[in-house]
């Protein structure tokens, strides 16, 4: 019987389980649904990002002999009339386990019951599901050591072949061409889709080695930029752990690492739904906070006269991504040096950020803002002119993506004559006086 895969952020071929599964069903309808909900308050860079890559999913469908079928609307509804269209009397899906995306799904289930269609969930963006892992006692896990540990003792299934032959359907009716959105200037993106997921992981496989030591300096490329393919679900992690699995080298282990907080920080986030958006330790919202205003966007733009805050801010502006150490640092300086909820930051990284996820995004800013899992001591502030002395020693981090300071003596602390020179702002805030205002706030809420 005819059968509908919808694809939602696992947009590939192999390692697709769900795929394999409604392959196994009969002809399949391959349905991407453009929600508007999410592609409202996406910004240029995300929505430029889906489209590639769903423009690469289509190409290669279309070396099946198939393609795409795109639909604009609420999945409610459309979903439900796709299944009616081809005649399917189940929809698969690799499960969503996002706050959004459970209620969603739960609702697409519901209507499409009322039409005698089933919804199969078949696998998940993780190696390990989110609510799998417990701890003996059967609760979640609130810290991270112990997560990994249980996590990859629970072990995870091999990777899946993409199916074989297979026949397919198309929609006749209603569909929309894949958005292609103009980049506004500048707007540089990584490649996206299934084949460049694997071509960089390729090549970051062969300088696995480096990671170990080098990941946390911005100025060397050392990371493996994977996070939009794993976004996407343009690769999935149980792939890239098999291949890691192959390697004995120190580099591979400290990857694993970085892949297991993505999967703690979904548990996370499955536990606790709302910490998508409250304080995952309710205390915290008891601290003072300033209003955001002319700070706020300075931060935004890349205009606070921090250098390597600035540097990262319009290096996610410029590219969609930013490197992790910049991450923290900047998410720190809003939080503690601007007294800023870490919200705002947050809701901004989504804007730009391709592989902005809600679980990783959100989570991470509760940890730079002390009130998330296993997160940071709040006492601990960074100091954003050392930590751009400490992880770009030589500047050219801070250099590359603030042009004005390519020449300056000190590009981590630029004299007061330079600034005026080059027309680099001075620093918006004294970020000693600053410090010592965010700890006594937090001595307010001890
Ligand atoms: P690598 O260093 O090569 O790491 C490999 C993979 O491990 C990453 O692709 C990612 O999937 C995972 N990983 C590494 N570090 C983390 C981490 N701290 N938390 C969760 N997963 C991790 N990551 C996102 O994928 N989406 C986000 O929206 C996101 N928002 C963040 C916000 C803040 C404030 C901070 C501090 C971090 C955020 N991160 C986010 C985590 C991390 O910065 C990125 O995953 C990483 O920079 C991506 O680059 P990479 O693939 O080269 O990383």
């Amino acid at each position: 019987t005819p059968t509908v895969m919808w694809f939602r952020r696992d947009l590939r071929l192999a390692d697709n389980p769900a795929l394999l599964e409604a392959a196994a069903d009969g002809p399949v309808l391959p349905l991407f649904v453009l929600d508007p909900a999410l592609w409202g308050p996406a910004g240029p860079s995300r929505r430029a990002y889906l489209g590639a890559s769903l423009r690469s999913l289509d190409a290669s469908l279309r070396q099946r002999g198939s393609q795409l079928s795109v639909v604009r609307g609420d999945p409610v509804r459309r979903v439900a009339l796709a299944a009616r269209a081809v005649g399917a009397r189940r929809v698969h899906v690799s499960a969503d386990f996002g706050p959004y995306g459970r209620r969603r799904d739960a609702e697409v289930e519901e209507t499409l019951a009322e039409h005698g269609v089933e919804l199969v969930r078949t696998g998940s963006p993780y190696a390990v599901s989110p609510g799998r892992v417990t701890s003996g006692s059967g609760e979640p896990y609130k810290v991270y050591t112990p997560f990994s540990r249980a996590w990859a003792d629970h072990g995870w299934r091999a990777p899946v072949e993409p199916p074989r032959g297979g026949s397919w359907l198309t929609l006749d009716e209603d569909t929309i061409e894949i958005p292609e959105p103009a980049l506004p200037d500048g707007l540089e993106l990584p490649a996206a889709g299934e084949t460049a997921a694997h071509r960089r992981w390729r090549e970051f496989l062969d300088d696995v080695e480096r990671y170990g030591d080098e990941r946390d300096r911005p100025d060397l490329d050392t990371t493996s930029r994977m996070s939009p393919h794993l976004r996407w679900g343009e690769i999935h992690p149980r792939t890239m752990l098999a291949d890691l699995s192959r390697l004995r080298s120190a580099g591979a282990a400290t990857y694993r690492k970085e892949l297991a907080w993505r999967e703690f920080f979904a548990d996370v986030l499955h536990a606790r739904p709302e910490s998508a958006r409250e304080y995952l330790r309710p205390d915290y919202a008891r601290m003072r906070y300033d209003e955001p205003g002319a700070q706020l966007d300075a931060w935004r733009r890349g205009h606070t006269g921090f250098p390597v805050i600035d540097a990262g801010m319009r290096q996610l502006r410029a590219t969609g991504w930013m490197h992790n150490r910049v991450r923290m640092i900047v998410a720190s300086f809003l939080v503690k040096d601007l007294h800023v909820e870490w919200q705002h930051g947050a809701r901004h990284f989504m804007r730009w950020l391709v592989d902005g996820d809600l679980a990783s995004n959100q989570q991470n800013w509760q940890w730079a803002a002390g009130s998330g899992a296993d997160a940071a001591p709040y006492f601990r502030v960074f100091n954003p002119t050392t930590q751009g002395r400490k992880f770009d020693a030589d500047g050219r981090y801070v250099r590359r993506w603030v042009p004005e300071l390519a020449d300056v003596a000190d590009p981590h602390d630029p004299s007061v004559d330079d600034r005026d020179l080059v027309g680099y702002p001075l620093p918006i805030v004294d970020h000693a006086a600053e410090r010592l205002e965010a700890l006594a706030r937090w001595e307010e809420i001890r």
